[in-house]
């Protein structure tokens, strides 16, 4: 059995395909690179844009041909864009040739409906977000040295340009004994670094039967033998609080990478995303993240043009910018999702308002970064190799601690293993350097 899988969207999602892969290897799966070789499509869905979703859907229809001239080609699709009764009738509506649908906490249904569809032709379909997860899933990773650990699921905040909640259900907690299993698993394989996933990291712990919340599973995590780093994503500044700040200062293995995205700095305008937080208490909570560790790296994430930011709005957005000074900010321009509360705002933005906002951020932001890392021209840092790049094979490449990418030449391959590298050379979004 050959298989292909199409992954859309984030770090969750390339996870969840890891797993799908997981399952299609342990039944003697193949995986291929071309279409016209595989036996099973699954594509992994992500409904965090309405353009992404039309790609998506154009890639589903694409498939219709393909199944027409092998008609025991097996497509299923999966993951958030299905996850809604009303979403998978559209889908198959004109969609005939789709054999397995499965939302995000059913994806370990596969194997199931994979057996049961050699015996009746389906559709199949399964989306429940309430259902638990299993735990004990055997999860091949792509990478040895590092790997992505899901401590929870779904997300409570819906913030209101957000399609998360309604696609992947309320937030749920994996128990700390799970995830703390999973961790030395992994190490045990070989693993160096580990990065927790989760909607909401910070909130982790609610509702679980045993009391447990992030800082303890900091603490518990920073135990395992030969774990060199914990990264977590995502974090919420509401919930990243004093016990969390002195966990990490107590547990050497977590990064000293602060990624606590702001989105927007206007007060007005964070009350209409339903951020629960004020500027304030922001910039706050990153003046004792500086205070507590002064070398750490600073990045966020931040939405330009969310309904009725008029310019003040989006000068305060830049003066968060000039305050914080982070290292890197992923900034996005937003993008109407029907299905959220924001989509429904009468005073969208204007697109080219929109755009010519986002360059003066991006230019504002570029500058911040370059000075940011010149600042580390002739400092050593550790970083973790990823190994050699495909354009040149002369050089490699590792990430330091705060995760900053920096580029050097050897002949030995550093790939998963540390190497001390004193920096060289800065540019905005990456850094070179030589080995010490
Ligand atoms: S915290 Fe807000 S932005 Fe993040 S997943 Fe939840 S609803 Fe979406």
């Amino acid at each position: 059995m050959k298989y292909l899988i199409k992954t859309f969207g984030c770090q969750m999602n390339q996870h969840d395909s890891e797993f799908i892969a997981s399952m299609l290897r342990s039944l003697r799966g193949e995986a291929v690179s071309d279409l016209d070789a595989a036996d099973i499509v699954v594509v992994n869905t992500c409904s965090v844009r309405e353009t992404a979703e039309n790609k998506i859907i154009g890639f589903i229809d694409s498939l219709k041909r393909r199944k027409r001239s092998n008609p025991d080609l097996i497509i299923a699709v999966v993951g958030c864009m299905v996850s809604k009764r009303e979403q998978i009738d559209r889908l198959l509506e004109k969609r005939k040739h789709i054999d397995i649908i499965l939302g995000t906490r059913s994806l370990y249904r596969l194997p199931y409906f994979l057996e049961r569809r050699e015996a009746e032709k389906g559709p199949f379909v399964e989306f429940d977000l309430d259902d638990d997860i299993p735990e004990g899933r055997n999860h091949i990773r792509e990478e040895s040295y590092r790997a992505y650990l899901t401590i929870m699921y779904g997300c409570d905040n819906f913030c209101s340009y957000c399609i998360v909640p309604y696609v992947r259900g309320r937030e749920k907690s994996r128990s700390k004994q799970d995830i703390l299993n999973e961790a030395k698993a992994l190490v045990n394989d070989g693993v160096k670094e580990i990065t927790l996933l989760g909607q909401n990291v910070n909130s982790y712990g609610k509702g679980l039967a045993e009391a447990s919340s992030f800082a303890d599973l900091l603490y518990a995590l920073n135990e395992i033998e030969g774990l060199e780093r914990i990264r977590y994503m995502t974090s919420h500044p509401k919930d990243f609080n004093s016990e969390i700040i002195a966990a990490i200062a107590a547990c050497k293995k977590v990064c000293r990478h602060f990624h606590l995205p702001f989105q927007a700095g206007s007060d007005r305008i964070l009350k209409a995303m339903n951020r629960h937080y004020q500027r304030d208490y922001y910039l706050d909570l990153m003046a004792a993240i500086k205070k507590d560790f002064p070398d750490s790296v600073l990045t966020t994430d931040i939405i330009v043009g969310f309904p009725g930011e008029e310019e003040r709005d989006f000068e305060d957005t830049l003066d968060i910018l000039n305050r914080v000074r982070f290292d890197n900010a992923y900034t996005f321009l937003y993008s109407r999702r029907s299905g959220t509360p924001a989509a429904d705002h009468q005073n969208q933005v204007a697109d080219e308002i929109k755009r010519e906002r986002l360059q003066r951020l991006l230019q504002l932001q570029s500058d911040i970064s370059l000075a940011k890392n010149q600042a580390m021209i002739g400092k050593t840092y550790t970083l973790l190799g990823e190994g050699r790049s495909k354009n040149n094979p002369q050089m490699q490449s590792g990430r330091t601690d705060g995760n900053k990418l920096v580029h050097f030449s050897a002949d030995e391959d550093f790939r998963g293993e540390m190497v001390d590298v004193i920096i060289e050379e800065a540019h905005s979004w990456s850094l070179n350097g030589r080995i010490k």
